[in-house]
This record gives structure tokens, C-alpha cells and sequence, in this order.
């Protein structure tokens, strides 16, 4: 079972891409970059396992038969998933069905969108000068209702930094709860949508402007909500940006430090 990474294919570690020349079947998810797919080998089998076509995304239990049938049939199977299997990808959970199932198995970590995506916008997850800590945070649980088990009060005064992962859609109700427990709704937020691929977007905000500003710039899912003050550090480490041509410029947008500084 290996993590794909956010997006970009240059992203994948060398144990994933040895895994994808040496697959015989591949399984991959909704997020996986099919770039990817051209190191298969050309007569693994591929197989889809997300949603496709308005039809509903097959059962996680169907996954896991699907992959203890093909181990049992002795072939080598890649189970490929987006960023990195065991953040908030089920990974796990399918994981452990094949070790009850009897299957030997190797979990080859990947980029996860929440870290890589992040460093593609030019945001540090952490960054001496603002944290200490960073929360991983899924916008839904298994229901896509909101996950009704945070503590709003403990999560709003406990972490500095809040990283986001499927959080679009009830971003409303969220930016409400962390507001009504006491964050400042002038807080920084970066929104970095289809992240490290040449699709990526990247809304800045705040906390009580997200709402609106999500709608109105019409940014959609997948997306990483960042939360906190390391999202401004993009104003000065938006390397994309300056690759492209954006001034370069002895600035830090915390006020803390010039370069000549940083060590
Ligand atoms: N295992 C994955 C996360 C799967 S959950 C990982 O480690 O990255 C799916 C969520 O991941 C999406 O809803 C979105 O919040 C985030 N995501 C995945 N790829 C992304 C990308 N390229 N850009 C922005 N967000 C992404």
C-alpha cells in the first residue's frame, strides 16, 4: 500500500515508483494523480476505486475483498491512494483487514496534501515564530456530516495551527464554532485547492471573511484549509510565484525577522 502524493508525480517516493513498475494489478483512488500511472508496467491491470460517473464509490469492504482476492491469487498488488495512505485515507482500516485476512503486506508512505500541498503554496506547517504544535483536522467523518466529536473549545485554544483536510463544504459551520471559541475571526487562513498540481488555487483570507471569499473566488475541492498565522508566511515564500516572476524581496510578513536573521 503505497501514498501517491498530493499530486505532482515528481512527488512520489522510490519505494511507490518501484512499486508501480513491479504491480501486477494496481488499485488507486479518486485523488491519484494518473500521471502516476504511466511507470506501470505495461500489462499490469489497473483498477478504479473512487467514484465515477455520478455512481457511488464502492463500498471499503469491497476494496478490501478485491485486494485479498488478488494477494490470494498470488499476484503483486499495488494499492495506490492519494497523499499518504494513513492520513485520512483509510489506509489503515484496509490494512488491517489484510493482516486479519492473513496477508503480508509493506505500507510505503507519501507526501500528505496537508504538509506538501501546504509547502507548494509557500506555507510552512510549522514555523519557529508562530508554532509549536500543528492539528490535522478532517472537515467530515464517515457520514460527511461534521465531525461531531471536537472539542471546539480545546481545539480553538490548543492549537496554533489548524490544517484541514475535506473541509470545504462545512467550512461555515466551523469557522463559526473555532470563532464562537474564541479565535480571532481576523485570523489568516490560506485555502490551496487541486495543490501542486498546475490546477492549484490559492485563496488567502481570514477567519471570518472565509465563507464569502470561498464562494465569491469560486474555489472548490480537494482543498487544505490552513488555519493560523503560518499562512501569511506565503507572502514571503511564495517560491511558485516568484519562479514565475514575482519580486523577491527581504520581507517578513510576521515582522520578526530580516534574512540577514534568519539563523
Ligand atoms: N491521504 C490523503 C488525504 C485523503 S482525504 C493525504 O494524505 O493527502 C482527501 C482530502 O485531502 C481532500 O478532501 C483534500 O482536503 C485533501 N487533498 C488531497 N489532495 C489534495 C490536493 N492536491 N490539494 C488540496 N487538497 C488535497
Amino acid at each position: 500500500m503505497a501514498g501517491g502524493g498530493p499530486g505532482d508525480p515528481g512527488l512520489i517516493t522510490l519505494h511507490a515508483l518501484n512499486a508501480l513498475q513491479q504491480a501486477d494489478v494496481i488499485i488507486y483512488d479518486a485523488l491519484v494523480n494518473q500521471g502516476l500511472l504511466q511507470w506501470a508496467s505495461a500489462d499490469a491491470v489497473i483498477e478504479y476505486a473512487g467514484k465515477r460517473g455520478g455512481k457511488p464509490s464502492p463500498q471499503q469492504r469491497d476494496i478490501s475483498l478485491r485486494l485479498i482476492e488478488l494477494a490470494r491469487q498470488g499476484k503483486r498488488v499495488l494499492r495506490l491512494k492519494g497523499g499518504d495512505p494513513f492520513v485520512f485515507g483509510r489506509g489503515g482500516e484496509e490494512a488491517q483487514t489484510l493482516i486479519q485476512a492473513g496477508i503480508r503486506l509493506r505500507i510505503i508512505p507519501g507526501i500528505s496534501a496537508g504538509i506538501g500541498g501546504l509547502a507548494y503554496a509557500g506555507i510552512p506547517v510549522t514555523h519557529r515564530d508562530v508554532n509549536q504544535s500543528v492539528t490535522f483536522l478532517s472537515g467530515h467523518d464517515r457520514t460527511g456530516a461534521m465531525p461531531s466529536a471536537i472539542d471546539w473549545q480545546a481545539l480553538s485554544k490548543g492549537s496554533q495551527v489548524i490544517v484541514m483536510y475535506m473541509a470545504i463544504k462545512h467550512m461555515p459551520e466551523i469557522a463559526a464554532k473555532l470563532i464562537e471559541a474564541g479565535r480571532d475571526k481576523n485570523e489568516p487562513v490560506a485555502v490551496v485547492s487541486n495543490a501542486t498540481t498546475p490546477k492549484m488555487k490559492v485563496l488567502e483570507t481570514t477567519l471570518g471573511s472565509a465563507n464569502t471569499d470561498i464562494i465569491d473566488s469560486g474555489i472548490g475541492a480537494p482543498a487544505i484549509v490552513c488555519i493560523g498565522r503560518v499562512a501569511l508566511m506565503r507572502q514571503c515564500l511564495d517560491w511558485l510565484g516568484q519562479l514565475d516572476g514575482a519580486p523577491v524581496r527581504n520581507f517578513d510578513p510576521l515582522d520578526v525577522r530580516s534574512i540577514s536573521e534568519t539563523g
